[in-house]
């Protein structure tokens, strides 16, 4: 019977796995792929037409009988043909291999395909390639090919055939060729080795594994399970979930494996067996898998079973494979190695997550090795049956390891390398890190916020997004970077470190990858992360053996390598309790590895260009790393000054030049002791900001030193430790609650919790219950007070806050005032950049007035407010101020009478070279009304007076048209 061509599908999630996988499979199965919307292709009419079969297998556990839907392509001739079983991917059916079925059976051989089943039009239940099941259907489909007359016996019953499959076509094939000795050889493509391994990956090695490692992807994993491969799970059961024409949804599942209600669960579980539905969906609601889960995905893999494979098999797996990695490949190979069963090993740079670049050439690859075992002409059937027992690897038709090299810039197609053997074929270097010292890494509450590496199937979505920015979250990773590589490296196999951890949790998840760092920009080109679950003592440092996922890289001269560690990764189920861990990397290496390959095709030769602008990069780099390291080690080896050990905060000749030329700091010096409030005045742009990064070693001065009890400071200065700042606004996770953002900033410095002084830090921030709110949900003057209390965790000696008052309320600012007051009064010190004028002189003791990047004046609030030569003179009502004014200004010795027009209270602030007592005499000579004199000016008045006299000396422009009156307004309304 001819069957028609199928109609293209249209199931959302489900089309797309299938056509997905399809692909994935057809660059090794035949002709470049269009699936099941391909039509026949039989130019030169040697084919006969597709037949279909129906096969009756082995009955569902509840006895529902089941039939297979096959179909049969074969050649036209009437001899007899090797056979071959080729298997489709999860989500897919027979139809998705038609124009590969054809061009194989153009080739000469008989090709049976069918729908697994559970899937397409065949009966019964997915198991997930469970031996019971699918794989003894395919030993059943075996001898459905023995009893056709077209199929070539090797003898009676034993048909010569081989199984070819990828993904759950792949695992399929190789447990049929090891449950069934007729199988003359295997190609797996892009599968697994152990299914449970695949979804709860753990690269946490056993000891001793860096030096060990004899293949290059091996991952000698300790027993515990890695967190949950969510992402690709759920797509699993998306493709799965598509109701049969002739299987209904599992009606009454037994409700016996914890998972969810009956009804629901059938719904969710398609055509699953709702056993194993049950298993994946009771370990998709807590994260973990049931023992019972693993043992099943154990038992559907081919691990346990390889030692009875003895076919020459093909193992081609890809390197853009989120959902089965290089690993996995590489355990198969190695236990098959190890027995004597020949085996070559290919990977390719697609997979799960994207295609190949190197199809042609793959598929070529595996041509040759069909035609070595399954040879068409019968005259070399006898060799080949010879060749099929033989052991040695020299034998094999195509190399023991190829595999992808990085595709060259401007270029579209991986070269392709050879090694002579793949177990055995990998040698290390280690890399030296230049800091890997420990550092905090939050593991956000809820999980989330998560870092987004994988988008499972979908290389080419996630290529077109800022992939650095959206793996490594603030605060939640670490990076390890190397020093940049000074020759030309290849990277074959899994990079290896050991991780030092020290947490407050009995496990604790990361997820690393390898980037590539090259002019600064960082890329992880197949977007892979390697989950490791480390058990730990709540506490105590614990240091594993860690494996990073496998692949092939090529760093030029220049290039560096980051190791980065997230706490969180969006395709996986991770932790959802909020911690602050600390990681590092032991011996402070990475371990690359890499193989003695041969080219055979593409060009690996250097781009001279890159080269070029590499090499360039090299030696601004090492100039600006020179001068740097010269910087440094000067301020390195600054002494501590034994004379200022009991100075809180001494500045000394600062000078900064921005990068636009702009010399935002003048030669500052100013000092804080012990007590005083200092407050930092200044008008906007006078560098005050700029002064106080400076002393927190936020940025360099390009002079000038900044002392805080004796030590002097330099980005991450140990006596930093002493000194809590506000500079800038505060910064905090919008997710974390306020106490949680308080808990987090106080783990990253590494001290104990009893040092936290939470009480007192709490009470400053007097947000009550709010502190248990996300701090997405406050408002300014909330987070202005908590970024107040962050400053204020562990009491520190030295308080700098800038710009503190930013956003609170009159009754706030006027609450923060005694809290300074005491914090001083305790024997610390404060200093406040504000321009709230009247706050200073109320909050501080002393102050610092800058402009233009100078200090015009310091001194105590009661020296600089209550100066001998100013006498200010309160008028009542009534009073004609502007002639009073006039007539003050004709005295001998008066030099300057300001008028505060006032409307309850003139005030005239008159500067004399006299006596006070001859000023009040002078003034009230005048007889207008006078209701009161005071020595006392507003802090306001001397400041736009020193503002004044120093842009003066400084020749800036005159700002005669407004009087001091005027400007006190301006500030005033500021
Ligand atoms: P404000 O009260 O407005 O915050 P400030 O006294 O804190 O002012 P700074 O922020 O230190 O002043 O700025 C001093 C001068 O340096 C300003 O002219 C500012 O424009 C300039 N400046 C500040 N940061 C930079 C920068 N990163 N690059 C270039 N110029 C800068």
């Amino acid at each position: 019977m001819t069957v028609p061509r199928p109609a293209v599908r249209a199931r959302g999630w489900a089309t797309r796995t299938v056509v997905f996988l399809a692909v994935a499979g057809t660059a090794l199965l035949g002709m470049p792929g269009t699936g099941s919307a391909a039509p026949r292709a039989d130019p030169t009419g040697t084919l006969a037409p597709e037949q279909a079969v129906r096969v009756p297998v082995g009955a569902e556990p509840d006895g529902a009988a089941v039939t297979l839907d096959a179909s049969v392509f074969a050649p036209s001739d009437k001899g007899q043909h090797p056979a071959l079983l080729l298997a489709h991917g999860f989500g897919g059916s027979k139809n998705d291999l038609v124009t590969q079925a054809n061009d194989l059976a153009g080739r000469g051989y008989v090709v049976l395909t069918w729908s697994a089943r559970g899937f397409g039009a065949s009966g019964g239940r997915i198991h997930l390639d469970d031996p019971d099941y699918e794989i003894a259907d395919a030993r059943t489909l075996i001898d459905t090919l023995a009893a056709r007359p077209d199929v070539r016996l090797d003898a009676p019953g034993d048909p010569r055939v081989g199984v070819v499959g990828a993904s759950y076509g792949g695992a399929l094939a190789l447990m049929a060729g090891a449950s069934d000795p007729r199988v003359d050889t295997v190609a797996a493509v892009i599968t697994w080795n152990d299914l449970a391994d695949a979804f709860f990956p753990q690269n946490v090695t056993s000891a001793g594994a860096p030096a060990g490692a004899s293949s290059p992807a091996q991952v000698d994993r300790v027993p515990q399970p890695g967190p949950f491969k969510q992402l690709w799970a759920s797509r699993f059961f998306g493709s799965a979930a598509a109701p049969s024409p002739t299987t209904p949804p599992a009606a009454a599942l037994p409700a016996t494996t914890g998972g969810s209600s009956t009804a629901a669960t059938s719904a969710v579980c398609g055509r699953f067996d709702p056993t194993v539905c049950q298993l994946f969906l009771a370990a998709a609601e807590s994260g973990q898998p049931s023992d019972a889960l693993l043992s099943v995905l154990r038992a559907h893999s081919p691990k346990p079973v390889l030692r009875t494979l003895k076919a020459p098999t093909y193992l081609v797996q890809g390197m853009a494979d989120s959902l089965f990695g290089l690993e996995q490949a590489d355990a198969t190979a190695r236990t098959l190695s190890g027995q004597g069963t020949p085996v070559a090993v290919r990977w390719i740079d697609g997979g799960h997550d994207g295609p190949s670049s190197t199809a042609a050439a793959d598929e070529e690859s595996l041509r040759t090795w069909l035609a070595r075992y399954l040879p068409v002409d019968p005259a070399t059937a006898s060799t080949a049956t010879t060749a099929t027992a033989s052991t040695a690897t020299a034998s094999l038709p195509v190399p023991a390891f190829a595999y992808a090299a990085p595709i060259p810039r401007r270029q579209s197609v991986a070269p392709i390398l050879e090694a002579p053997a793949y177990v055995g074929s990998v040698t290390s270097t280690t890399l030296a890190l230049t800091d890997a010292t420990a550092r905090p890494v939050l593991a956000p509450p809820g999980g989330q916020p998560a870092s987004v590496t994988t988008i499972p199937g979908a290389a080419s979505l996630a290529a077109s997004l800022p992939a650095y920015q959206l793996a490594a979250l603030p605060g939640q990773f670490a990076a390890f970077d190397s020093a940049p590589v000074a020759d030309r490296m290849s990277i074959v196999g899994a990079p290896r470190a050991r991780l030092t951890v020290t947490s407050s949790s009995t496990s604790a998840t990361f997820y690393l990858s390898l980037w590539q760092v090259t002019a600064g920009v960082a890329t992880l080109p197949r977007r892979l992360v390697a989950p490791v679950t480390v058990r730990t003592t709540p506490g105590a440092a614990t240091t594993v053996d860690v494996a990073l996922p496998a692949g092939t890289w090529t760093l030029e001269g220049g290039s560096s390598v980051r190791l980065l560690v997230t706490s969180t990764d969006s395709a996986f189920t991770g932790t959802r309790a909020a911690r602050v861990d600390r990681v590092a990397v032991a011996d402070a290496t990475i371990s690359l590895p890499s193989v003695a390959g041969r080219v055979v095709s593409g060009d690996t030769t250097r781009d001279t260009e890159s080269i070029g602008v590499a090499a360039a990069i090299v030696v601004v780099l090492l100039a600006l790393l020179g001068s740097a390291w010269w910087q440094r080690r000067r301020r390195q080896h600054e002494p501590a000054r034994a004379d200022l050990i009991d100075v809180p905060l001494v500045v000394d000749g600062l000078v900064k030049t921005y990068k636009d030329g702009h010399r935002a700091v003048n030669d500052v010096s100013w000092r804080a002791d012990r007590g005083q409030v200092v407050g930092l005045l200044g008008p906007n742009g006078a560098g005050k900001t700029t002064t106080l990064r400076m002393v927190m070693g936020l940025i360099r001065p390009d002079s000038g030193t900044v002392h805080v009890l004796g030590d002097p400071i330099r980005a991450g200065a140990p006596v930093l430790a002493r000194v809590g700042a506000l500079i800038e606004g505060p910064g905090f996770l919008p997710h974390l609650t306020g106490l949680q953002n308080l808990r987090a900033y106080w783990a990253a410095t590494g001290r104990t919790e009893a040092d936290a002084d939470y009480d007192q830090v709490l009470e400053v921030a007097a947000l009550g219950d709010s502190i248990n709110r996300p701090v997405r949900s406050y408002s300014q003057g909330m987070r202005q007070r908590l970024g107040i209390a962050q400053a204020m965790l562990g009491m520190p000696e030295v308080l700098i806050l800038d710009e503190p008052t930013n956003g609170l309320d009159p009754p706030q600012i006027a609450a923060m005032r005694p809290i300074l007051h005491r914090y001083a009064a305790s024997g610390r010190t404060v200093v406040v950049s504000s321009h709230l004028l009247g706050e200073v002189e109320m909050t501080c003791s002393h102050v610092v007035v800058m402009h233009a990047g100078k200090v015009v004046t310091t001194g105590t609030v009661a020296e600089l407010v209550d100066s001998s030569d100013t006498t200010v003179v309160l008028l009542g009502p009534g009073a004609d101020a502007e002639a009073v004014a006039e007539r003050l200004r004709q005295v001998a010795g008066v030099t300057e009478v300001d008028v505060d027009l006032d409307p309850v209270e003139a005030r005239l602030t008159v500067t004399a070279d006299l006596p006070r007592a001859e000023v009040v005499r002078a003034a009230a000579g005048t007889g207008a009304d006078i209701v009161g004199i005071t020595s006392r000016r507003h802090l306001e008045e001397v400041f736009l007076g020193v503002i004044a006299s120093a842009s003066a000396s400084d020749g800036e422009p005159g700002d005669g048209s407004r009087s001091l009156t005027d400007r006190l307004r301006q500030v005033r309304s500021r």
